[in-house]
């Protein structure tokens, strides 16, 4: 156990952000950095629970009460290793988490719970930092070729186990970087790209080869992929955008969030010196209330908007856990990010009627009414609908699943009734040598689960391979999110 009393006399305590004024000028992540005897005292509230019920909330399973004792040891390397035994990339994982481990941790029901992500953020920084984090190269090679298709986190993360496990892996990304949603869709106000290029390093050396540019499906057919290597693991991702058939749909000015937050990603990295959908000056409004909304909020707000509102449909969650959402469960609640502190204002319980243009066709406002929920549907309060000023609309509706068109058409790969592509308890797919990962088979979610998914259709790639039962498979196909 780290500190005997140290849940009784120490609280919660997390690092400041930067100055909001200050961070509206460039791109960096919002945190600042957080002493490392302040780090020690955090990791010392962790009362290393008999039932852990972190490890209950944590799709990896991370070992999160050994590493706390041994940060508070000052024991950091010991703790990046137990780090690494279940997560390929902490620094994802600590930096976007929505970290349903914290809500379930059992000092959560009369208190403030550990702050376990600022815990695995600090280990993981420090053992770059140290140097500890070296490229694993496999001992000796299967002879086993395997191409991932697709770079997003679990992609990755079944490249890097299935490299260190001996076999020739190729990563395929129709992109022209490495990354999936890490790279382009998640701005880096919530993770600098550095974290990701350096893992990638890490990856080069151990083996794992990387062809960008690739529309597999296009460039390369799925039969060509499924004949050249022994094993395809298909981690594309759910690319299929919801949208807003309503009227005024075609105006100039209404864009997909992820029309908009690649460009603006390039801008920041250098890629590219303005965007081609750009919020400055303009009255933004963004539909959707979830995190793709806030990152376009945030992303509006450094590009120089206006105004920027943020509309959802559902009523506002409350404060605090409600008796629906008991602990351990991860709760619905009235949550800020740090997109929501810069500014802006959020509108709940409205809908959008139609959108209005100007003479030339661009949009200038949407038609808004409030709305409740009677019998499980919403319905519009008379008297309620106005006009909201927006020259730029940013639709952030979440994602339908993946994209059939193209590779999954060619591959006639069986999906479930949700449109994924299925798969059984090993993440194979209805063909015989492709598997799927992340995404792509579990619908649109979260990095902890597309780096826990990567690991387990790994664990069943090598064993569809080789017959033995080498990788650790952290979940079953069949479990569902907490959040
Ligand atoms: C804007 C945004 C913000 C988010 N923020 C968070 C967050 O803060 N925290 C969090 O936990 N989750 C967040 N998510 C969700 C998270 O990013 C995803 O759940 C996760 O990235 C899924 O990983 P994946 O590997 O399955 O797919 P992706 O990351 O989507 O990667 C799939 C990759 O496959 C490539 N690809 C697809 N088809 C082909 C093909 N035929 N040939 C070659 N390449 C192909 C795509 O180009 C893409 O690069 C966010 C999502 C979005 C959209
Ligand atoms: S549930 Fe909370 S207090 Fe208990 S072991 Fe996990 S992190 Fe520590």
């Amino acid at each position: 156990m780290a500190d005997p009393k140290g849940f009784l006399t120490t609280p919660r305590e997390t690092p400041k952000s930067r100055p909001v004024a200050l961070r509206l000028l460039d791109y960096r992540e919002v945190y600042e950095g957080f002493a490392s005897d302040k780090l020690q005292k955090q990791a010392g509230r962790c009362m290393d629970c008999g039932i852990p019920f972190c490890h209950q909330g944590c799709p990896l399973g991370n070992l999160i009460p050994e590493w706390n004792t041994l940060v508070w040891r000052e024991d950091w390397r010991d703790a990046a290793e137990r780090l690494h035994a279940t997560n390929n990339f902490p620094e994802f994982t600590g930096t976007l988490c929505p970290a349903p481990c914290e809500t379930a941790c059992v000092l959560g029901i009369n208190d403030d719970p550990v702050t376990i992500k600022r815990v695995e953020i600090s280990i993981i920084d420090r053992a770059f930092d140290e140097g500890w984090v070296v490229p694993q190269p496999p001992a000796a090679q299967t002879g086993k070729k395997v191409a991932v298709v697709g770079s997003g986190p679990s992609g990755l993360a079944a490249a890097q186990q299935l490299t260190r496990a001996g076999h020739q892996v190729v990563v395929f990304e129709r992109a022209d970087k490495i990354g999936g949603l890490l790279r382009y869709g998640i701005p880096e106000f919530k993770m600098e790209k550095h974290r990701l290029d350096r893992r990638l390093d890490q990856m080069r050396a151990e083996g794992t080869e990387f062809r960008t540019g690739v529309n597999v499906g296009v460039d390369i057919t799925a039969e060509q992929l499924r004949t050249e290597y022994d094993a395809v693991v298909l981690a594309g991702g759910a690319t299929a955008w919801r949208d807003l058939p309503i009227a005024g749909r075609e105006f100039d000015g209404i864009h997909q969030a992820m029309e908009f937050l690649p460009p603006a990603n390039r801008v920041a990295a250098g890629e590219l010196d303005v965007s081609p959908i750009n919020a400055e000056g303009l009255d933004v409004v963004v539909i959707g209330g979830g995190d793709t909304g806030a990152d376009c909020v945030g992303t509006s707000h450094r590009q120089g908007a206006k105004s920027v509102t943020q509309l959802e449909i559902m009523p506002k969650p409350p404060e605090s856990r409600s008796a629906a959402h008991p602990w351990p469960t991860y709760p619905m609640i009235y949550r800020v990010s740090s997109a929501h502190e810069e500014g802006g204002e959020r509108l709940y319980s409205v809908n959008t009627q139609e959108f209005v243009a100007d003479s030339a066709g661009r949009v200038r406002a949407l038609k808004l009414v409030e709305v409740k929920l009677s019998d499980g549907k919403f319905v519009p309060v008379e008297g309620t609908e106005r006009e909201l000023p927006a020259q730029l609309v940013l639709l952030a509706m979440g994602f339908v699943g993946p994209q059939r068109e193209g590779l999954l058409e060619a591959l006639d790969v069986e999906l479930d009734p949700r449109g994924n592509v299925a798969r059984d308890k090993a993440f194979k797919t209805s063909l015989d040598n492709v598997f799927v990962a992340g995404d792509m088979g579990r619908g649109q979610s979260l990095i902890v689960w597309a780096i826990a998914e990567g690991r387990s259709a790994a664990a069943g790639v090598d064993a569809y391979l080789t017959g033995r039962d080498l990788l650790p498979a952290p979940i079953a196909p069949t479990d569902r999110p907490l959040t």
